[in-house]
């Protein structure tokens, strides 16, 4: 009883000790890219910006055009895509519905 829970307690140990590591290295491995100048591009042309720009893009009026007509298809396409689960579903339901009545 007691050299299972002894295991148990080892295995936990040795976990958070790979799991520390794996913690140090990932600190390290950051430290070392930060010498790499970090950035980030911009979503349309893919000229790199600076990296808290938000939204992803440069300064450039096109740029900022473009991203936002695909910013406005992309939330339509998401409101259809969730209509139509919304009817899908409301169908099952009623489908359901029917055969739990009738
Ligand atoms: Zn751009």
């Amino acid at each position: 009883m007691s050299s299972r829970k002894e295991t148990i307690l080892k295995a936990a140990k040795r976990t958070a000790k790979q799991a520390h590591a794996a913690a140090s290295k990932k600190v390290q491995k950051s430290r070392v890219s930060i010498g790499i100048d970090p950035h980030r591009h911009c979503s349309v042309c893919w000229k790199p910006i600076p990296l808290d720009s938000e939204p992803a893009i440069c300064s450039s009026v096109e740029c900022s055009t473009i991203f936002e007509r695909r910013e406005k298809s992309r939330r339509r396409f998401s409101f259809v895509m969730y209509l139509g689960i919304a009817i899908f579903v409301g169908m099952l339901g009623i489908q359901i519905f029917i055969g739990a009545t009738g």
